[in-house]
């Protein structure tokens, strides 16, 4: 697997100091597992953080708050609630391939209509229900609709592949999205299959983007 298309460092740097939200945080793990590159950056950006808090002179506990800790050391522990059992739909995915072990936690859903040759199935993180992720199906040489992001978007392929104006993506490339990219992504031969995260939205262009407009989403 060649990867050609990373995560832009801002972006790792975000997710190396916790930044990102959930949903493309999730994305930017499923990139990481297969990308050596990235893990360097991100471990390279860890590495910094420790480096500046270790610098940083820690003020010496206030008497007060000393107590406080004391007495907390006291209280008996949470009380921990059963672990949750995802709730898996079965996805007919290409032949050989299988979700990323980052989605081991999550509760996906079923194949679910976005267009002519478009699926999409709803990803639920149990630890961030409002993140806004999808696994995305499209058909061989199919299109999805002109759009552009209103925030952040980022796309994992898992799967075939697909190219756009910005380039033409394959298994293990990340693509970023934002308010000032407005593409028409065209899925190759093989389809594509890709796990992705959306901060803010999607602006649908064409019919589908009236259709959205007047139910008011
Ligand atoms: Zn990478």
């Amino acid at each position: 697997m060649t990867i050609t298309h990373h995560p832009a460092d801002d972006t790792l740097l975000r997710h190396a100091t916790g930044a990102l939200n959930a949903g493309l945080a999730l994305v930017v793990e499923a990139h990481l597992t297969g990308c050596p590159q990235c893990r360097a950056r991100v471990a390279g950006f860890e590495a910094l953080g420790g480096a500046l808090m270790e610098a940083e002179k820690l003020e010496p506990l206030a008497p007060a708050a000393f107590a406080e800790v004391l007495a907390r050391l006291d209280e008996p522990p949470p009380v921990t609630t059963a672990p949750h059992v995802p709730r898996r739909a079965m996805l007919h995915l290409p032949p050989g391939m299988k979700l990323p072990d980052v989605l081991a936690g999550c509760d996906i859903g079923r194949w679910l209509w976005f267009g002519p040759g478009v699926r999409y199935s709803q990803v639920r993180l149990p630890w961030a229900p409002e993140a806004n992720v999808m696994l995305l199906r499209v058909a061989a040489n199919r299109g999805v609709v002109t759009h552009s992001h209103a925030l952040h978007e980022l796309t994992q392929i898992l799967h075939g592949g697909y190219s756009d104006c910005t380039g033409s993506y394959g298994p293990g490339d990340m693509a970023e999205g934002d308010e000032l990219l407005l593409h028409q992504p065209r899925a190759d031969a093989e389809g594509c299959l890709c796990l992705a995260a959306l901060e803010g939205g999607l602006r649908l262009g064409g019919w589908l983007g009236r259709l959205q407009r007047r139910l008011g989403q």
